[in-house]
């Protein structure tokens, strides 16, 4: 067979999860939590699932409960006009849905489409598949903050679309107002779109805030904004996320959406219908990221890992130069294998596998699981 994608392997995260188990490692590896959803989402989940009524499709944009409820938290967070759940907002199958149902829509043979690098691993393919060509402008290391002037240099009339993710999976960078504005001025009197990727929005350390594309009216009027139910309460292996976008827009994405999983699971749209109100199960996030990235960061300082800034999101990227010279996939499997401790080397977010020296630890863990992490990574 002639493969769409000759040149892609399995994603890392599966290779490094299988490889974990397979060697009993720990694994810091695939960005998921070792601990449980909110009991009272699992409680509501447990009776959705068994009520009479709740057992069939849902409606194909999503529960209309359901995004009822988004619209109230993304105008109570945002401090914006709520978005109209009737039109702009679709329930899709996590937001890795939400990512390829947007590309599918809007990608046309031949757009170019800017990419943010170090990326996450599926926009590239995703882009690729829709017959679109990823234009890569790279971050700025140590900090993966955007430099506008490649941005704006990379613009060109056939930029059909501008990805944005923050907070930044792999780097946890985390885009301001001003870099919002920025981007606006650049893309305004353009008909070019922008897919913002917002999955760790409430994941940000510091007192920093999140600055949504949904606050800045230029974006806002071109934005897919997207967001993600599994890392928001701790269920990844749910897969609900949602996208929120002008109706046009959003017109554009259901006629995808309809025909790629029609609708979600109906008793899980329930449940998060039922928790959403509870503003607290969110604001409580910020501060407890922040612990478990505070205390990572001390666990590792006896050991010879250069720890990069971690701003946001729930990753703590790391050199290793003091401790091996070699390649980060060499590394990374190394660190399993012996040490016990899966990581993601970050060359797999970069499409050219750029080594940078650099691992990626997952920090979304329970105490005992970090310290005990540390615990092998100080004996290297
Ligand atoms: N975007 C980014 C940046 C992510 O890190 C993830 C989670 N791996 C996703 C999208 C996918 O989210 P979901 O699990 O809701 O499909
Ligand atoms: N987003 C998660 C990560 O970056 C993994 C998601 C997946 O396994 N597809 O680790």
């Amino acid at each position: 067979i002639v493969s769409k994608l000759p040149d892609v392997g399995t994603s890392i995260f599966s290779v490094m999860s299988q490889l974990a188990a397979e060697c009993g490692a720990i694994n810091l590896a695939q960005g998921f939590p070792d601990y449980d959803p909110p009991q009272v989402l699992s409680e509501a989940l447990a009776r959705h699932a068994t009520t009479p009524g709740h057992q069939q499709y849902a409606p194909m944009p999503g529960l209309l409960r359901l995004r009822e409820q988004i619209s109230l938290k993304t105008a109570l967070l945002y401090g914006i006009t709520p978005p109209d759940p009737a039109t702009e907002i679709t329930v899709t199958s996590g937001a890795t849905e939400a990512l390829y149902a947007v590309l599918a829509a809007v990608v046309r043979p031949g757009d170019e489409v800017l990419v943010l690098e170090p990326a996450y691993d599926l926009y590239g393919p995703a882009i690729r598949l829709q017959g679109g060509v990823p234009v890569y402008v790279p971050l700025r290391l140590p900090d993966f903050r955007p430099d506008w002037d490649l941005v704006a240099a990379a613009l060109t009339p056939r930029t059909r679309l501008v990805l944005l993710n923050s907070p930044h999976n792999p780097s946890g960078a985390v885009l301001t107002a001003l870099d919002l504005r920025t981007l606006a001025a650049l893309l305004e009197n353009t008909a070019t779109l922008v897919l913002s990727d917002e999955v760790y929005e409430h994941m940000v350390f510091d007192g920093q805030p999140h600055r949504s594309a949904l606050q800045e009216p230029v974006l806002a009027e071109r934005s897919f904004v997207l967001s993600s139910f599994g890392k928001t309460y701790h269920a990844t292996g749910w897969k609900v996320g949602y996208c929120i976008a002008p109706p046009l827009l959003t017109a554009e994405v259901r006629r995808v959406h309809q025909f790629l999983t029609f609708a979600v699971s109906t008793p899980t749209q329930h449940a998060l219908a039922d928790v959403l109100p509870d503003t607290g199960l969110y604001t409580a996030l910020p501060a407890f990221y922040q612990r478990k990235r505070d205390l990572f960061v001390e666990l590792l300082r006896p050991t010879r890992f250069e720890l990069l800034p971690a701003p946001g999101a729930y990753f703590q990227l790391a050199r290793y130069h003091q401790i091996s010279q070699e390649d980060d996939v060499t590394f990374a499997r190394r660190l399993t294998r012996e040490a016990g401790v899966a990581v993601v080397p970050v060359s797999a977010f970069y499409h050219d596998g750029r080594d940078q020296g650099l691992i990626r630890f997952c920090f979304a863990k329970q105490e005992e699981t970090l310290a005990a992490a540390a615990a092998r990574l100080a004996a290297l």
